[in-house]
């Protein structure tokens, strides 16, 4: 494996694996840095198999990298993908396409390898030296300390982990929305069971302090069988974890499994769950939200809802203002007026006072709301590639990152079959 990279990108995610295709697509030598033993990030190692949304308002807003991944993984598997073509009013859960997230785990490797860049898994960056032209990251590699140098880079881990360790503040939130531990129940019949009585025994081992209400659901009030009628999946809620560091997120990963210990403790003692069992549990705890860079422009919900066209847009992001709850009393959503869609900022994906150096994915630039919208995985995998052309451009160029001109990125990203702000449309209003 060789030391010396054009650029070098962190956390293989939905915004990482974009990244690291683009860069090398367009000639880099690039490295793709991950610490688990697979890509795909939320989507695989999370068990959030449902990426989206790659449409609004029946127009794709999301191509590329991001829509090849689907097609390949649609068509390895058979399946189908939903009707974009239908107007709807509330799109977001619909529209989401679900992924065999085994299977896309594969294709991502195969997808990556066959660009050129190559992987270094089971690996985290310990420290970054750098100037305007060079950086060096050091790596924690299961034999020790190793060195790889680059022109660029691309933080992709989702909780500005590079960019925090490169010494760029992030912005650190009073508050975090609970993270979920995505899983899958069997073994039970929910059409024989009595969910009064369910109620009643699950009432009385939460007042006993041996269950909680969200080990069942999002709502912390009360007894809802959500996790139940939908056999797992997103249903329960993991609170008050900051997971942006190992500690933390060994925290949530422990308490996530610890919920569906409790749950399952519960379940067997209770008629109709017998032969209950798990058939998935994913393998780490989904994160919703930890840090954002401090970059060097903030994306806002006003910009957001607004359909906001930058003048430095890279590509578009569509999703409800979403926010979960850290109380536990469910959902905060906001849907954007119809024909709106927002799009997002180079300078947002900046951390100030940085040279060639880039954030992609759910830990750019934005408040809380706007987050709580941008960081869903379509958007991410935009952002991704988005920071992958700039990166590689760059380095072509022999300029800075945020010195390439955006109309030459913009014309790469499109000649790389992305949807791209201030080609297709002027305006992000699409009525
Ligand atoms: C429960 C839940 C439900 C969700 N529902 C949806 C939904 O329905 N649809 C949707 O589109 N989105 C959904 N999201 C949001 C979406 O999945 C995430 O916001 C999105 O995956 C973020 O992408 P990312 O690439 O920024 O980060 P991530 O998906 O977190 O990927 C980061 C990658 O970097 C790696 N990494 C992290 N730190 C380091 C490090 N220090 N060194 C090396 N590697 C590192 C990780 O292992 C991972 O592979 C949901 C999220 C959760 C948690």
């Amino acid at each position: 494996m060789k030391t010396e990279y054009d650029v070098i990108v962190v956390g293989g995610g939905p915004a990482g694996i974009p990244a690291a295709v683009q860069a090398a697509r367009l000639g880099a030598a690039t490295l793709l840095i991950e610490k688990t033993g697979q890509l795909g990030g939320t989507t695989t190692t999370g068990g959030v198999n449902y990426p989206g949304l790659f449409h609004a308002w029946t127009r794709p807003i999301v191509g590329g990298i991001a829509w090849e991944l689907v097609e390949r993984v649609t068509r390895e598997t058979g399946s189908t993908l939903p009707d974009f073509s239908r107007q709807r009013q509330r799109p977001h859960h619909t529209e989401h396409v679900l992924v065999d997230r085994f299977v896309y785990a594969m294709i991502c490797d195969e997808v990556v390898l066959e660009s050129g860049a190559q992987c270094l898994f089971h690996a985290m960056p310990t420290g970054v030296r750098e100037d305007a032209r060079a950086k060096t990251v050091r790596v924690a590699c299961k034999e020790g300390v190793r060195e790889f140098g680059a022109k660029v880079v691309i933080d992709a881990t989702g909780d500005a982990n590079l960019a925090s360790i490169a010494g760029y503040p992030v912005r650190v939130r009073q508050t975090l929305q609970p993270g979920t531990m995505v899983c899958t129940l069997a073994g039970y019949d929910v059409g024989s069971l009595d969910l009064e009585q369910l109620r009643v025994n699950a009432d009385a081992e939460v007042a006993a302090g041996r269950l909680s209400y969200t080990d069942f659901s999002w709502d912390s009030t009360g007894f809802s069988p959500q996790i139940i009628k939908q056999s797992g999946r997103n249903a329960n809620h993991v609170r008050g974890i900051d997971a942006r560091t190992s500690e933390g997120k060994t925290r949530m990963d422990i308490e996530g499994r610890r919920s569906l210990l409790r749950l399952y403790r519960f379940l067997r003692t209770q008629p109709g769950f017998e032969n209950l069992r798990f058939d998935y549990v994913a393998p780490e705890c989904g994160v919703r939200e930890t840090v954002t860079i401090d970059g060097e422009v903030e994306v806002t919900a006003h910009d957001y809802q607004s359909g906001r066209v930058w003048d430095d847009a890279v590509c578009y992001s569509f999703y409800p203002i979403d926010l979960h709850s850290c109380e536990g009393t469910g959902l905060q959503k906001r849907y954007l007026e119809e024909g709106t869609v927002a799009t997002i900022p180079r300078r947002a994906m900046l951390p100030k006072g940085s040279a060639n150096f880039v954030v992609a994915g759910r830990s750019i630039c934005s408040d809380r709301e706007a987050n709580s919208a941008l960081r869903v995985q379509a958007s991410c995998m935009a952002m991704g590639q988005a920071a992958g052309a700039m990166a590689a451009l760059a380095v072509r160029r022999d300029q800075s990152v945020s010195d390439v001109p955006i109309t030459e990125i913009r014309k790469t990203l499109k000649a790389h079959g992305t949807v791209v702000p201030g080609v297709e449309q002027e305006r992000a209003v699409i009525r």
